[in-house]
């Protein structure tokens, strides 16, 4: 048997269609075979392993799955904070969302000082626990595996540490956010041992390709003439452009055609005021494809 790589994703759930699509936009092609743990990748010498969120750093740190898909506030909950960084080998720009502390709507809180005392639940209690001792507070951790957003109204807790993105779970119970304890997104994690020997080329064609599809997401290819004099003032106006190319125009002295890709995505206001400073001619393309 040859061997293959293990990419570790979650099964069902908000991180499983996104992860999915990185795979996809990789160039790799999803076999949903009838083994629900294993999905083959047809092309690669890759098989997708599918599960549990909670288990991805675990998988991933014993050599079970050489690469994983996972939220950093899992694996932040998981592992010490020093340790963190050398596990990471990108961020992946989707799953964002942050970890706050929310108290009901009729309490008062002037700062971390407030949970003085209290008792707060959360599924989160290694990440919170370090929070509150940074801040130098000392309150009792309730742990809750899911339905964290109940307990003031059961009276468990006085407030919670919970994951938040639109706010909107939190104004069903009745409660507000006061403070931002961890921001997340999705990131790219690796086992600690070098991938074999045999599978090294894929697996750095791999992150190559990884790479390329998450700064190609949301970036824009601007094309613009520019008045030679108002040039710098228009290139400062391009959203994350660090060196557009500058090239002449066809009998035109006063006039350059400029282009650059922007790493985010590029709105209306944005060319009102590339306009309004002498810009004409704007383009705004996607990127279907980068690699750096
Ligand atoms: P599993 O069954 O795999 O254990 P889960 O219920 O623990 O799934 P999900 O709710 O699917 O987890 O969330 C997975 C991850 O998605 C979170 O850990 C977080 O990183 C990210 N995420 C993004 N937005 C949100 C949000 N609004 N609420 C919760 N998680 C979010
Ligand atoms: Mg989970």
């Amino acid at each position: 048997m040859t061997s293959r790589l293990r990419i570790a994703v979650q099964k069902s759930g908000r991180l499983a269609d996104r992860s999915l699509e990185l795979i996809s936009g990789a160039g790799l092609r999803v076999m949903k075979g009838a083994n629900e743990l294993l999905y083959r990748i047809e092309n690669q010498p890759i098989d997708l392993l599918r599960v549990r969120d909670d288990d991805i750093p675990t998988f991933v740190a014993d050599g079970v799955a050489e690469l994983g898909i996972v939220g950093y506030n899992v694996l932040a909950e998981h592992f010490p904070e020093d340790d963190l960084e050398e596990r990471i080998v990108m961020r992946l720009g989707f799953g964002k969302c942050t970890l706050k502390i929310a108290v009901p709507d009729t309490a008062t809180y002037e700062g971390p000082q407030s949970l003085e005392g209290k008792r707060i639940a959360t599924s989160y209690p290694n990440i919170l626990g370090k929070w509150l001792k940074d801040k130098g507070v000392t309150a009792t951790i309730v742990e809750m595996r899911g339905a964290v957003e109940v307990a003031p109204r059961m009276k468990i807790a006085h407030a919670i540490c919970d994951l938040v993105s639109t706010g909107a779970t939190l104004e069903a119970n009745g409660m507000k956010a006061v403070d931002l304890v961890l921001a997340s997104e999705a990131v790219l994690i690796k086992a600690p041992h070098a991938p074999p020997a045999d599978l090294e080329h894929v697996y750095d064609m791999l992150l190559r390709r990884f790479d390329g599809v998450t700064a190609s997401t949301g970036a824009k290819y601007v094309m613009l003439n520019a008045p030679r004099e108002h040039l710098d003032e228009i290139i400062e106006l391009i959203p994350g452009a660090d060196s557009p190319t500058i090239m002449p125009l066809a009998h035109r002295e006063d006039t350059v055609a400029v282009h650059a890709v922007c790493q985010e995505n590029v709105f209306w206001d944005t060319l009102d005021k590339l306009k309004a400073a002498g810009a004409s001619a704007i383009l705004v393309l996607p990127i279907e494809k980068m690699m750096k």
